[in-house]
């Protein structure tokens, strides 16, 4: 495989620092770009160029991908439901992002570009009931997506496509469903729902106060895709034929209760669950399709929701542990 010089554009994120990391291993030049100092990205790797712009700001754009022949766009104003349903506007702003990246890229003559896209485009009367059939990339349209974050996932997938049609640049795009593992945001209200059932679980163990508050009745079905799984599968997407926006998920279907069921093994503990029917909670379920990456990438996920979860526990409890410390200093 040649060596190529790659941008990752939200290096400073969750899935952006791992997908760094890959790239990396891979034998590959990286520049990351992130909005946020470096000294709060999740992860920093020796040997990256590391910039700090916001990629909202087309000449932002155009130094990032001065150069660089493989484009992957991680950034995104973004967060859990918490987040996405208090925060519309903010997250269509991230339209800015995806629009100026492909104008960059296809102004810089960059060869490839990814595109993170979710799952959160599909049409809500899809997923009204737990017992939820498992969403094909055909049920995005007629389109009905989560209002804000969706639609602006939705556009930017048809903006890749046209850049393909009319343009001829190479584009790629991945519907990502509920990602998890260490690297990523756990607390300050952007988590999403793994990430905060830990940290809630382990804030019970460690206070002592086995209550806790769950988002919704916990009846919500979701699936979950453990953080190797999604760098593998971006990885194979962008290095495929496939030209429509394709699901990269777990079909592993839980509640919210399992989830926390999950937690409470690893903990070892037992938690009183205060159920806030009022809190984000989103659609009521929601599973990934994998029928056509598996026919047409071979792609399935490797790590079971209970490993990945305990590898992401261990991970949290650390950064429980620092950020109390450096509280009580
Ligand atoms: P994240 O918030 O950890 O990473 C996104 C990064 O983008 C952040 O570090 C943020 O600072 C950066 N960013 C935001 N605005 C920017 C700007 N204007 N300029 C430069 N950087 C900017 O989120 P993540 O979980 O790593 O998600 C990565 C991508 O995957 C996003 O597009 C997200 O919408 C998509 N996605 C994630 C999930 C998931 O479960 N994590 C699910 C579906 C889709």
């Amino acid at each position: 495989m040649s060596k190529k010089k790659i941008l990752v554009a939200g290096g400073g994120g969750f899935i952006g620092g791992h997908l760094v990391k890959q790239l990396l291993s891979e034998g590959h030049e990286v520049r990351s770009v992130d909005i946020k100092p470096v000294a709060e990205w999740y992860q920093v790797s020796d040997g990256v160029e590391n910039v700090v712009a916001d990629l909202k700001l087309k000449d932002a754009c155009d130094a990032a991908c001065d150069g660089v022949s493989d484009v992957y766009n991680l950034a995104a104003d973004m967060g859990g439901m918490g987040f996405i349903e208090n925060n519309k506007a903010l997250c269509m702003l991230s339209v800015l992002i995806n629009t100026h990246l492909l104008q960059s890229a296809l102004a810089s003559k960059c060869d490839r570009l990814f595109y993170a896209s979710s799952a959160c485009v599909y049409n809500a009367d899809k997923q009204k009931c737990e017992d939820v059939v498992p969403l094909k990339e055909e049920d995005a349209y007629p389109a009905m997506p989560e209002d804000g974050y969706g639609w602006e996932k939705l556009f930017s997938e048809r903006m890749c496509r046209h850049f393909r049609e009319d343009f001829g640049l190479y584009t790629r795009v991945a519907r990502f469903h509920n990602v998890y593992g260490p690297y990523g945001t756990w607390d300050g209200g952007r988590e999403k729902a793994p990430a905060a059932v830990i940290r809630k679980v382990i804030h019970a163990k460690e206070t002592g106060n086995h209550e806790m508050e769950i988002w919704g009745d916990g009846k919500q079905t979701r699936s979950f895709m453990y953080i190797d799984d999604c760098v593998k599968g971006i990885r194979m997407i962008m290095d495929s034929d496939v030209i429509e926006p394709i699901n990269l998920g777990s079909d592993e279907l839980t509640t919210i209760n399992g989830l926390v069921d999950i937690v409470e093994n690893i903990a070892g503990i037992k938690v009183e669950r205060n159920y806030n029917l009022s809190a984000p909670k989103g659609v009521n379920g929601r599973n990934s399709d994998n029928t056509l990456i598996t026919k047409l990438l071979g792609w399935a996920p490797g790590i079971k929701l209970s490993d990945g979860m305990a590898r992401t526990y261990e991970w949290i409890l650390g950064e429980y542990h620092k950020t109390h410390a450096a509280q009580t200093a």
